[in-house]
């Protein structure tokens, strides 16, 4: 029989998924994509890096170079754990935080989305528990769910982790005959929250989790766009041992190639390779290459400095809106590095619900709710600076303003937050931005 809504005739095959497809849902901002794309919207959701400021022409002589001089290595099948001329730069990249690497420890992946599937395969069953900064990258959150592994959110100030929420949360437990699996951290630049582990608190998180066993997952992607060029020593390089670094090139160079990394104690790297072998063989050779002649025939780092003074621009744009458009009640992070912005929205205000709403006032962001796998973050929201111009950001955060102005009248009409929420469902915005909806432009 069968189920409502599928063509007769056409089985509905979803009767047949493994039971760790039920945690793979769409991500509100992919299911917000095709919308927020639409050129009238300005997209403050995404976390696209701009490309803008790369020499295209110089990239495009290199790839002929490629093709001419390596094209028999560069598209044949590769080694599993990467080229290894790429690993060995690798190191020189990382050597920026600080971090003292061999290249045999360097894993290259389909970006560092891949390795964090990677390590979460190699370590989570289902149920197993995953400590996480609560808000988390969507993305990781992703791949916690596909294996199943239930995640524990470690609350986050403007100096990133709380250390004792930390120690509460390996605490409770240990009491509870329990140990986690790994803490998973992005501590430079956060996505979303857009701040930073304070240094002074680097030893403390490190401290904890070894004295609980618990390894250590540090996600860096971001750790070189720091607007006054400075870096952090990164977890990695005061614990070698205890430490799984994962790093990109996708912010730093160009997220179409789908070159990270990630860097593991020798018995995690070998997993890690076999791991990858499953999934695709070996990473993209060319890609990898393409990468490689990169960083050794271009100033790559002036290059970061102009992604740094890109985004600097930008981000100064946004939390100059911010101040003078939002209205009181709301609170948000200050980044010195990265792409987001992380705000607070006053109290009966709920983000996820007024997205329709901003959408059709032409401004989209990502809701606080998807940042979080416990259903929190409902008076939070994502603001991206990294993509749009200046201007726009400006005339996004306006708009972005417009609509809470709406909703906060609504709420001082209605009293209650339910009251006011069947209201603004209802179209009940009295004031705001009269705008064409997307859909029907
Ligand atoms: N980690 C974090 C914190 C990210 O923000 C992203 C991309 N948005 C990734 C990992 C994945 O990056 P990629 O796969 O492009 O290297």
């Amino acid at each position: 029989m069968p189920k409502p809504g599928a063509a007769a005739g056409v089985p509905d095959l979803a009767d047949r998924f493994a039971r760790r497809t039920d945690g793979m849902t769409a991500s509100e901002i992919r299911a917000l994509f095709a919308v927020a794309s639409r050129p009238e919207v300005v997209s403050l959701a995404g976390g696209m890096p701009n490309l803008a400021a790369l020499p295209l022409d110089d990239l495009a002589a290199e790839v002929a170079k490629l093709i001419a001089q390596d094209g028999q290595v560069a598209l044949q099948y590769g080694s599993a754990q990467g080229v290894p001329l790429l690993r060995e730069q690798i190191t020189e990249v990382m050597a920026a935080e600080g971090i003292r690497a061999h290249a045999e420890d360097v894993v290259v992946t389909v970006g560092s989305q891949m390795a964090l599937d990677l390590v979460t395969r190699i370590f989570c069953d289902p149920g197993d528990i995953v400590l996480a900064e609560g808000p988390s990258y969507v993305g990781a959150l992703g791949s916690f769910a596909a294996y199943q592994a239930q995640v524990l959110h470690v609350a986050m100030d403007d100096d990133g982790i709380v250390p004792a929420a930390l120690a509460e949360a390996l605490n409770r437990l240990a009491e509870a005959g329990r140990r986690a699996k790994f803490l998973y951290t992005v501590p430079n630049f956060h996505n979303p929250a857009g701040v930073t582990l304070a240094v002074a608190r680097r030893a403390e998180v490190l401290e904890l989790c070894r004295r609980h066993d618990v390894l250590v997952v540090e996600d860096n992607p971001y750790g070189l766009l720091g607007f006054d060029g400075q870096t952090y020593p990164a977890l990695r390089s005061t614990d070698p041992d205890n430490v799984i670094y994962l790093g990109s090139f996708s912010k730093t160079f160009a997220s179409g190639l789908r070159v990270g990394w990630a860097l593991a104690p020798p018995s995690v790297r070998d997993k890690l390779v076999l791991a990858a072998e499953s999934a695709t063989l070996c990473p993209p050779t060319f890609n990898q290459m393409m990468v490689s002649r990169y960083l050794a025939g271009h100033d790559w780092r002036g290059q970061v400095k102009s992604f740094r003074e890109v985004y600097r621009e930008r981000r100064d744009a946004m939390l100059s809106a911010l101040g003078t458009y939002l209205p009181a009640g709301c609170r948000w992070t200050h980044p010195d590095g990265g792409f987001y912005v992380w705000l607070t929205v006053p109290e009966g205000v709920d983000t996820k619900a007024m997205l329709p709403r901003a959408v059709r006032a032409r401004v989209a962001y990502a809701s606080g709710t998807g940042f979080y796998a416990d259903g929190l973050g409902s008076r939070q929201l994502r603001l991206s600076y990294c993509y749009p111009t200046p201007e726009r950001i400006t005339e996004g955060v306006r708009r972005l303003a417009d609509v809470l102005n709406a909703e906060l009248d609504v709420l001082h009409t209605f009293g209650t937050p339910d009251r006011a929420a069947a209201r603004l469902a209802a179209g009940g915005a009295r004031r705001g931005p009269q705008s064409p909806s997307p859909d029907t432009t």
